[in-house]
């Protein structure tokens, strides 16, 4: 029984592990400017919006998704 939750536990761990390293491949590359969103000068820009920024992006995205 125990095994059988090891085993699930492990599977779900790969799973996770290959959507992050799927994720990371699409994510572009971070650079340097200013933030369309907030106008804030960022290292952390992504398509042209920092960090955040994006977080707060996602985060609406999530709430109204759910609606
Ligand atoms: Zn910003």
């Amino acid at each position: 029984m125990a095994d059988d939750t090891d085993r699930s536990l492990e599977d779900q761990q790969k799973e996770l592990e290959r959507s992050i390293a799927a994720a990371r491949r699409d994510l572009p590359e971070l650079h340097t400017g200013e933030c369309m969103d907030c106008g804030e000068e960022a290292s952390n820009l992504r398509e042209s919006v920092c960090t955040p920024c994006r977080n707060l992006i996602e985060a609406n995205r999530l709430r109204y998704a759910r609606v």
